[in-house]
């Protein structure tokens, strides 16, 4: 899957967003800033794993959310592993994030039925 790609689903399952037109419209996960990207190319949003693939966060769509650039960044150096940061600091950081992704769930819309 690409990175548009799972922008795209990140964006579906999260209640703030919405279609405009070519774009993903909605609030970055993060810092709850607007936020859009080109559905097409994913340009203008990364891709954040609230848990860090590092720490064993996997490609789930419950992990993945649509986050600026800056925010992104800004996370992964908070929480580099050279600043010794506690890891309950960390766990806590990933619960409220996890809460927050969870409280704009959106469901995907239904697969169609097997033929
Ligand atoms: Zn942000």
């Amino acid at each position: 899957m690409t990175t548009a790609q799972k922008l795209g689903l990140a964006a579906l399952t999260d209640v703030t967003f919405e279609r405009r037109g070519g774009d993903w419209v909605g609030k970055c996960l993060i810092c709850n800033g607007p936020i859009a990207f080109d559905a097409r190319t994913g340009e203008g949003a990364t891709i954040e794993h609230i848990r860090a693939r590092t720490r064993g966060g996997g490609d789930d769509l419950a992990n993945l959310a649509a986050v600026h650039g800056r925010c992104n960044g800004e996370k992964g150096r908070r929480w580099d592993p050279r600043k010794r940061r506690s890891a309950e600091d960390y766990e806590a950081f990933v619960a409220r994030l996890l809460v927050k992704r969870a409280e704009r769930w959106r469901p995907l819309p239904q697969d169609p039925a097997p033929s």
